[in-house]
């Protein structure tokens, strides 16, 4: 059930991006690190990743209700709807990308060339239904977060797996790739780097059907903290997370609004019924506000 409304701090110059009145909720507790949150519209439900308890939970938003929708689940992160409507997921653990299909996780992709990913972190699907995930060594690196490993390809990179099952590797030279999100016209890619000394979102002009992204440039620099998961608004302004704040950001990089949370906070989804609600993973908790605005639309093809 609802803990109930709890305190946080808006600092903002447009308030009209959340509902009149919004207020943070604590909707659940009871997560060691909560990631991955997506929105399934047909169980009113949003899913998110409890990472080093290795369970996937499920935040009924009718009931107010959260149930384990799986437990050892290989290390689960970011996760995505595809065009068909499927649960698109990362696995630290098994160091893939995969579709879940009636409850059961099917590998798309583990390799790149003869080596196996890191381990994928978060992942979008574009308008032709192209498969774009992060592949920092998170899960390889920290025994709470998956399996100890080595980084076999030798680097981090932003892949494209596209429809017909060919790997590319489109950004190569971030240094831990993590968060990302298209434009509403998906001609930028947005990806978080949360390695030291950086922990910036970059910005990458982007050809999604051909695969390529050149231009990289710093957009945000959301402090305290550093940006992990994110989300664009269908007015193309990025909700990240940063810290014990979910920061948003116009097109043109100009901070619009702080929502400051009691605890650090991993990711932001929109979602409920008319996709107004901002859903965010917190270590401990999932919180709620009421915003007004949606996420952005897959560009019509
Ligand atoms: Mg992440």
């Amino acid at each position: 059930m609802f803990d109930g409304v709890i305190s946080g701090t808006i600092r903002t110059v447009q308030l009209e991006l959340l509902a009149d009145g919004a207020t943070l909720e604590r909707v659940f507790t009871g997560t060691i690190w909560g990631e991955g949150p997506v929105w399934i519209p047909h169980i009113r439900s949003v899913r998110w990743s409890d990472i080093p308890n290795d369970r996937i939970l499920d935040f009924d938003a009718v009931t107010g209700r959260t149930r384990v929708h799986r437990e050892g689940v290989e290390f689960t992160n970011g996760r995505t709807i595809d065009l068909e409507g499927h649960v698109v997921q990362c696995s630290h653990g098994r160091r893939s990308v995969e579709r879940e299909l009636n409850g059961v996780p099917h590998t798309l992709i583990g390799h790149f060339g003869e080596h196996r990913l890191n381990s994928p972190n978060d992942v979008v699907v574009a308008s032709d239904g192209s498969i774009w995930f992060t592949d920092p060594p998170y899960g390889i690196f920290d025994a709470r977060e998956g399996h100890p490993g080595n980084m076999e390809y030798g680097g981090c990179f932003v892949f494209r797996l596209a429809p017909g099952g060919e790997l590319t590797a489109v950004i190569t030279d971030r240094d831990r790739p993590n968060g990302l999100a298209f434009s509403p016209d998906e001609r930028i890619l947005y990806v978080s780097d949360t390695a030291e000394g950086d922990g910036d979102i970059h910005a990458y002009d982007v050809d999604v059907n051909a695969g390529t992204a050149t231009n990289g440039r710093r957009f945000a620099s959301p402090r305290p903290g550093i940006a992990d998961g994110f989300r664009v608004d269908v007015g193309g302004r990025v909700w990240t997370s940063a810290a014990d704040a979910v920061h948003v950001y116009s097109p043109d990089g100009n901070e619009l609004l702080q929502i400051t949370v009691p605890e650090t906070i991993a990711n932001v989804c929109f979602g409920g019924d008319d996709g107004r609600d901002l859903y965010i993973t917190a270590s401990t908790s999932l919180y709620r506000i009421r915003t007004a605005t949606t996420q952005a639309k897959r560009p019509a093809r």
